[in-house]
């Protein structure tokens, strides 16, 4: 099969291995642009958030490409997310694509369609080969998500300004050509070891940041006019609420989701309200008290999660004496506004964190 699939950060390399190592084609998509926005906007209906947006686009990228086959995966709701998969299919269907959809629910919440789904993508393959190529994709993962951090703390420290973002790129280079798990395992000790020759000063106390909110605009760079970058070249350090391993943990492999920020939530926001917005309350509450200096709320514009999870950072904020910037993101959002907003909160961060130097004095 030619198998192609949505765009998300760093998640593409694994998806690419996966297939590759099931004997699939992988199509593998590009990091989304603004023409694959307007794709997907031009034929998604209005209301959709950003997200279903860009993998519209994608897909249709994709399809043009010779894709035969999209394999896909959403929540279960009670947000749009439960949708999206569906209504996907039948815009490209309508369009007069022909190919088959591989979507995948929670293998928790449906595990009798997971297992169906999961035995056309396996193929002739024994469970225990795909078993084994999941435990490597796993642990390449790791890596990724490893690499990332390392990212995030050298970025704001670097002495040549975009030589974190270079070494960064370098490294996925690496990590993207270990197929095997020996492979996997020497280029992550090469990608690590690039990371650390990327010159910084580790005496900078850089302001903190805690990046929280829906998970395609954290994960993906592109849906987030490149905010983690952005960041760390005005001197932030800046640390997500997701990555890819705790995704898994969290909520592939459990229907709990992250128990940690969703019980600091409980006096505010009791009940899941769909995506990650009880988790975005509770992970305010979480980076106020690791002592971050602010939080940015990421929401596709309309993100129903995210506007209840909103509604509660007034109080959050005065409670727990940390301010939170909230950015909707949607097709019309511009990049200079985006950095505008950023500079200013900056800012804020920094005479914030001036006066208490001050008074502590
Ligand atoms: S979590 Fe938000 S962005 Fe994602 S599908 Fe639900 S409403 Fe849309």
């Amino acid at each position: 099969m030619k198998v192609a699939f949505g765009h998300m950060g760093t998640l593409t390399p694994i998806m690419e291995m996966i297939l590759e190592d099931l004997g699939h084609e992988a199509i593998t998509p590009n990091r989304p642009t603004r023409q694959t926005l307007a794709l997907g906007a031009k034929h998604a209906p209005e209301f959709a958030c950003i997200p279903f947006k860009i993998v519209l686009g994608t897909y249709l990228e994709c399809l043009k490409l010779g894709a035969d086959t999209l394999v896909s995966g959403g929540g279960y709701g009670p947000c749009r997310a439960g949708l999206y998969g569906e209504l996907h299919r039948r815009i490209l269907k309508d369009l007069g694509y022909e190919f088959d959809f591989i979507f995948f629910w929670p293998p928790l919440k449906k595990p009798f369609h997971f297992y169906k789904q999961l035995h056309k993508l396996k193929g002739h393959h024994s469970w225990v080969y795909l078993w084994r190529i999941i435990k490597k994709a796993y642990s390449k993962l790791a890596v990724l998500d490893d690499l990332e951090m390392m990212a995030q703390r050298i970025r704001p420290r670097e002495l040549k300004h975009g030589s974190t973002s270079k070494g960064f790129e370098q490294a996925m280079d690496m990590m993207r050509q270990a197929k095997t798990g020996p492979e996997i395992a020497s280029a992550g000790e090469e990608a690590r070891a690039l990371m650390q020759k990327v010159p910084f000063d580790d005496t900078r106390q850089p302001l903190k940041v805690g990046i929280i909110g829906e998970i395609y605009v954290q994960l993906e760079p592109f849906a987030n006019y490149f905010l983690e970058e952005q960041l760390g070249h005005m001197g932030v350090e800046v640390r997500r609420s997701i990555y890819l391993t705790s995704y898994t943990r969290h909520d592939i492999l459990s229907t709990r989701g992250d128990m940690g920020s969703r019980t600091l939530a409980m006096p505010y926001l009791a009940q899941k309200v769909g995506g990650h917005g009880q988790n975005s309350v509770g992970d305010i509450i979480r980076y106020a008290k690791n002592g971050y200096n602010g939080v940015i709320q990421l929401a596709p514009f309309s993100c129903i999660p995210e506007i209840v999870a909103k509604s509660l950072v007034p109080r959050l904020s005065k409670d727990y004496s940390i301010p939170v910037l909230t950015i909707f993101i949607d097709e019309q959002t511009g990049a200079a506004g985006i950095q505008t907003r950023l500079e200013a909160f900056v800012d804020l961060m920094d005479q914030r964190r001036s006066r208490s130097l001050l008074v502590g004095a």
